[in-house]
């Protein structure tokens, strides 16, 4: 059976990849309960922090592949979520909105540097100044530009696809609770084939009947599954950490107490897998794929069979 591959993960098995002090025993701890869950590959994923402190970690966690081959394998490459997102109230999520910005190429290769050329995939805002000089950069670096957390115009779109943007974080999230009825970036977001939709089939980011319209409305190929997992997935219920802030994960829904905005997902890839499968009335061998092999081919990797 094809492993899977989850390009959004931010903390596994009460593990918070986030924490500048993750020590490798807990990350390969984590490693070994995502493949438990069907998944040998995955993008680790770190949120907007200080250019600096995301610097550390990167170099932290290259340090921890180069020791153990669990871990460096697992960990096929980084996403970089932030600090390049839209700071505007609800668009920011659960991220530090006085720590995002416009993209800026220095310090995007001091993160790749300490990264150890690794970082695979962006999440960025394409209504920042200089995005779609930035996006035209990096891609050629084979990184993969990913629009979420944003409130971009059509032209704004336009000039991210023109510049190379393929994909789009968790689309139907990192947006407000309430937005306009027709004029919203979802809708705008959606209507664009070139761009590949990452959903989150928890039930939660995306009601069932949601999921399905979104899936829908893109061609075959281009909705793809992620969970966008944080350390609650693989763990019970209860208080976790997603960076600096503090979150619990109740039913299947994680949260910074008393906000309505959803901090990441407790959902692990394969319960993922059996959800898009029977919500969508799709073979499990289409859901499968559409959980490995079709998004993992966006950034050239192979994935690994194991045996159930
Ligand atoms: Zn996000």
């Amino acid at each position: 059976m094809t492993s899977l591959f989850d390009l959004q993960v931010n903390g596994f098995a009460g593990v918070d990849f986030q924490q500048r002090n993750l020590a490798a025993p807990d990350l390969r701890r984590a490693c070994a309960a995502l493949r438990a869950h069907q998944t040998h590959r995955i993008l680790l994923t770190l949120i907007t922090d200080e250019i600096e402190a995301l610097a550390g970690k990167f170099a932290a966690i290259e340090a921890m592949r180069a020791a153990d081959p669990l871990i460096a394998e697992t960990v096929a490459g980084y996403h970089l979520e932030g600090p390049w997102l839209s700071a505007e109230p609800g668009f920011c999520g659960a991220h530090p909105r006085e720590k995002m910005g416009a993209p800026s190429l220095a310090d995007y290769r001091r993160l790749q540097d300490a990264a150890g050329g690794n970082i695979r995939l962006i999440t960025l805002a394409p209504e920042w100044p200089g995005s779609a000089e930035f996006i035209a950069a990096v891609t050629l670096e084979n990184v993969v530009i990913s629009l979420g957390h944003t409130d971009a115009s059509d032209a704004q779109i336009d000039a991210a696809i023109a510049a190379g943007a393929t994909l789009c974080t968790h689309l139907g999230n990192g947006v407000p609770q309430t937005l306009h009825r027709h004029d919203n970036v979802i809708q705008r977001l959606l209507a664009r084939d070139e761009l590949t939709a990452c959903l989150i089939p928890d039930g939660i980011h995306l009601p069932r009947a949601v999921l399905r319209n979104f899936f829908r409305a893109k061609p075959p190929g281009r909705a793809i599954f992620t969970t966008d997992c944080m350390a609650a997935a693989g763990a019970p219920d209860g208080r976790y950490t997603i960076g600096h802030a503090e979150v619990e994960s109740r039913d299947g829904v994680v949260r910074v107490p008393g906000q309505p905005n959803f901090a990441g997902s407790a959902l692990t890839p394969d319960q993922g897998l059996d959800n898009a499968a029977s919500w969508l009335g799709i073979s499990r061998a289409d859901a499968r794929a559409l959980f490995s092999t079709t998004i993992a081919r966006h950034f050239g990797i192979t994935l690994p069979s194991f045996e159930p």
